[in-house]
């Protein structure tokens, strides 16, 4: 048994206890005869330490041999409730409970907002290279193999398939990657994901939007829409939940969304954004996989190489900054819109923020992102993600970077902070114009009639058995 320390981290739904700092016990702190119990000296001077910080108590035990989501004995029921007064008085914050099944190493956790009844947690996720989650099967049931997964399953197994399936996964930008990435995830069985984009999808973009249509751009439907019905029209869950988010990143509002998700695709090039994504890996503690591609080219257009990128934030793996994937200074130049003027850009002598992708390699990149995510939840060969991955084109060599973690990182040094993470975001109405433009446009009647019968003709497809 033991007393640690923990921050929220709070999303639009979901409230997260971000385990911070292990107060030890001194000597006489801790009975050790019989069923060891925790001692109301302990308990009070852990809560003054806890306050002092700011955080909240964790009183943690084991039940050393048992396995999966532990539930509380009436000795823990008793313990946890007798000292749930103390830690909320001094700490201000609610008292919570985890519990430790030795056999497996799998963790419960529970918030007792009073002393009657504890409210269980649905899950606990341990963040490293290799993702854990303990799932709470009465909060969240266990997903059902469905037919069209037979396959999946039958190559990583159904343990693994499982907790994989229950992972709520966010795609932040619904374009070449994004969407690409979106719809293999619904493939695989995911039951819930949610899709972060509040542009549309125009002409241009249908050289890499592969599944958009003619249609789409005509009615300049939102990406998140039309991410939705991909996904939808590919996913094999048998409860599948899509949420589009038509939101920025960069904004409040888009960050709490976030935070309801336990692993995040980072689909996005430009510096804000990324930015955003960068901390909320560290202060959150929510894996964020990252990547892109650059294509380089002489002097007379003909190409020279490309070079596309895999990586995973997570406690210990070097954030973007670090990997020089991420200049900090091109982020004020972002935010204040210079990065879009082209003088500015002619003046610094720099080119215009990446959009260059072309669409047979764009796949690459969402396959090297799809392979990390792999890496981090199913661990194959019992390891998790890789050092940041380096591909490339021209002579198809595949770099393992050497790139430290940064001992003087902000972003890495910020772990696990929570709500108190340094606010890189901002509201802005700029965007908001974008979307509510969108929702009062009117389409030609052509337009409509056509979209009214591919409505009903894609709900017709979707009760096929
Ligand atoms: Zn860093």
């Amino acid at each position: 048994m033991l007393i640690a320390t923990y921050a929220l981290s709070t999303g639009s739904e979901r409230t997260t206890a971000l385990v911070k700092t292990v107060i030890l016990p001194r000597e006489g702190e801790r009975h050790l005869h019989g069923n060891a119990s925790f001692t109301s000296a302990y308990v009070l001077r852990a809560s003054v330490e806890a306050q002092a910080l700011g955080h909240g108590l964790i009183l943690l035990h084991s039940h050393p041999h048992s396995a999966g989501w532990q539930r509380l004995s009436d000795m823990d029921r008793n313990t946890e409730s007798e000292y749930e007064r103390v830690a909320r008085t001094i700490t201000k914050t609610p008292l919570v409970g985890m519990t430790l099944g030795g056999a497996d190493e799998a963790w419960s956790a529970r918030f007792w907002f009073d002393r009657t009844a504890p409210s269980w947690a649905e899950s606990v996720r341990t963040v490293s290279a290799k993702l854990k989650v303990t799932w709470n099967d009465q909060l969240r049931g266990i997903p059902a193999v469905t037919r069209s997964q037979q396959r999946t399953v039958s190559s990583w197994g159904e343990s693994t398939q499982k907790s994989i399936a229950r992972l709520r996964i966010l795609v932040v930008g619904a374009g070449s990657v994004g969407l690409d990435v979106a719809q293999r995830l619904a493939a695989t069985g995911i039951e819930e994901i949610g899709v972060m984009d509040y542009d549309a999808v125009e002409i241009v973009n249908l050289d890499r939007m592969i599944g958009a249509t003619r249609l789409d751009a005509a009615l300049g439907r939102a990406k998140v829409d039309v991410a939705a019905r991909l996904m939808k029209s590919a996913a094999t869950a048998r409860r599948f939940r899509v949420s589009t988010h038509e939101v920025s990143i960069t904004d409040p509002a888009g960050v709490s969304m976030a935070l309801d998700y336990d692993v995040i695709f980072s689909c996005v090039d430009r510096p804000w954004p990324r930015a955003v994504l960068n901390e909320i890996a560290y202060s959150d503690l929510i894996p964020v996989i990252d990547g892109g591609i650059a294509l380089d080219t002489f002097r007379d257009g003909r190409m020279r190489n490309g070079i596309w990128r895999a990586h995973t934030l997570v406690p210990g793996r070097p954030c973007m900054a670090c990997l020089g994937q991420l200049v900090l200074g091109d982020v004020a130049l972002d935010k204040n819109g210079l990065l879009d003027d082209p003088e500015y850009i002619a003046g610094a002598n720099r080119e215009a923020p990446s959009r260059q992708n072309v669409a047979a390699l764009s796949s690459s990149v969402s396959a090297a992102l799809l392979a990390q995510f792999v890496s981090l939840t199913a661990h194959p060969g019992g390891r998790g993600v890789s050092a940041p991955l380096r591909y490339l084109l021209s002579t198809h060599t595949l770099e393992h970077s050497a790139a430290p973690s940064g001992p003087y990182c902000p972003y890495e040094n910020a772990l696990a902070v929570g709500d108190a993470r340094t606010p890189i975001a901002e509201q802005r109405e700029d965007w908001r114009a974008i979307v509510r433009q969108r929702s009062t446009k009117k389409a030609t009647l052509r337009l409509r009639g056509l979209a009214a019968i591919e409505g009903i003709l894609t709900r017709a497809i979707g009760r096929l058995k």
